[in-house]
């Protein structure tokens, strides 16, 4: 992969983040280069399930932005080797419970009837959204950004700080997730541990998740060929290592949802580090006089947010 000989703007991160942003702004006619230590299938964003859906966030423009990225999801999901199918699902309560007001405007929006949940829930709804194989996703990601002339290009190490970032390019979008921990050391990032297991597809569409959210939330997406089973979530844990036992248990939560899914085979266990912060970093800043635009620290929702925060950089950019 060669460098284009005059980039306008360096975009750090193959993760969904990056990918979208460069997107955007190369399809906007920018000279790109995307550049990252990591290829696109090892990030954190091929882990993720994944659902589109604003996750516990406390920063109010999470809304806004996924939202906003509804409009290019919907027409991406037309494409069906994008990864990314639009599809009806079910959120359930143990409890009494109200949907969250925003849902209301989601296409497909319904208060179940209890006869309609899965078994010892009692209050639910029904919702269309935007369902994403990843590797698949960023696949399709990385041939579009090809084919809008930007350069992609995967670094032997880690860039170390924002002036090996600025020889590059004299415009730089920081996308780089957990990463910036070390880039721009942001000590505000923490990573949270997330788990997933991977099963054969027993004919199921759609997607489920229980409500309210928790540390332990028992959720599946599922897919043409497999299905994510999910999920945990531990804050300030910074290993990728399995744990099978927990993953029976994510199991067992899910086949008492859905027996089915008690009876297939489980492939693999997917573990990644999400990047959590009060608040996503997304503001224009200067370094040596320089123009850095940060994009970053999306936690659990980086995949919901991207087209909203990839537009948003475009418009810092000016
Ligand atoms: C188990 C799990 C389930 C999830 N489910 C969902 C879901 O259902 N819906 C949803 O919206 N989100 C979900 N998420 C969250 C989502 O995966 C993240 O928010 C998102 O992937 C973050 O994307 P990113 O591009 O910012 O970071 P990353 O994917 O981590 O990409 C960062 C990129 O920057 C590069 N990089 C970092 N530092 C440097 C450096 N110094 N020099 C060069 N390159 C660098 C890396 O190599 C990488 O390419 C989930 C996450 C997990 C772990």
């Amino acid at each position: 992969m060669a460098v284009s000989a005059d980039p306008e703007v360096v975009v750090v991160g193959h993760g969904v983040a990056g990918l979208t942003t460069a997107l955007v702004l190369s399809e906007a006619g920018r000279a790109v280069t995307v550049v990252s230590d990591r290829a696109s299938q090892r990030t954190t964003s091929a882990v993720a399930g994944a659902l589109w859906g604003p996750y516990v966030f406390d920063d109010p423009r999470v809304l806004d932005w996924s939202l906003h990225s509804l409009p290019d999801l919907t027409v991406i999901a037309a494409d069906p080797r994008s990864g990314v199918r639009i599809v009806q699902g079910i959120e359930a309560s143990h409890e009494p419970a109200v949907p969250p007001v925003w849902l209301r405007s989601v296409s497909g929006f319904a208060i179940c009837d209890p006869s309609e949940l899965p078994s010892g829930f009692g209050w639910g709804w029904t919702y269309r959204a935007p369902v994403f194989d990843m590797p698949v996703y960023l696949e399709y990601l990385m041939r579009r950004l090809i084919a809008s002339g930007a350069t992609v290009r995967l670094l032997d190490g880690p860039l170390r700080d924002l002036d090996q970032a600025l020889g590059i390019a004299p415009v730089v979008v920081n996308c780089t997730g957990l990463g910036a921990r070390e880039l721009v050391d942001d000590r505000e990032l923490v990573s949270s541990w997330g788990q997933l297991a991977i099963t054969d597809n027993p004919g199921i569409d759609g997607f489920f998740s229980d409500f309210p959210e928790s540390e332990d939330p028992t959720y599946w997406i599922a897919h043409p060929d497999h299905v994510v089973l999910g999920g945990m979530v531990r804050h300030g844990r910074d290993d990728l290592r399995p744990d099978p036992e927990a993953a029976e248990r994510i199991v067992a939560r899910c086949a008492a949802v859905l027996p089915a899914l008690g009876r297939v085979r489980v492939r693999e266990l997917r573990v990644g580090l999400r990047p959590v912060r009060p608040r996503v970093r997304l503001e224009r800043s200067t370094h040596h006089g320089a123009t850095v635009v940060h994009n970053y620290g999306h936690g659990g929702s980086g995949v919901t947010l991207s087209w909203g925060c990839a537009r948003q950089v475009q418009s810092l950019i000016g």
